[in-house]
């Protein structure tokens, strides 16, 4: 007697399909790996060098004027705003400042 029940050998298609469904699971696995990696790096990144003066490597010191805090370096005497501060000047002065601000933004 014949078995009828014999399993279906799939076809060349449905292999095909099956082996670029498993490629894609991949690389979209390998994709978010990737991303999660780059976020290590760039936490990593920010740990190493937060508030450190982007010319120097000294450590900034916040000193407020007002509502704005400026990141001060005494090792170089550069002077940095974190975003939005120079906008917040800027919308004060009529001066130098506003044309610096005119000159930068975004
Ligand atoms: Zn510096």
């Amino acid at each position: 007697m014949k078995n009828t029940l014999a399993p279906l050998k799939p076809s060349r298609y449905e292999e095909d399909y099956f082996v670029r469904q498993q490629i894609e699971l991949r690389r979209s696995l390998a994709t978010q790996r990737q991303a999660g990696m780059e976020l290590e790096a760039r936490e990593a990144a920010r740990a190493l060098h937060f508030m450190k003066c982007p010319k120097c490597g000294m450590q900034l010191e916040e000193i407020s004027l007002g509502d704005v805090r400026i990141d001060k370096c005494f090792g170089c005497q550069g002077l940095w705003l974190d975003a939005g501060e120079l906008d917040t000047i800027s919308a004060r002065e009529s001066g130098f400042m506003k044309r610096v601000w005119q000159a930068f933004r975004p």
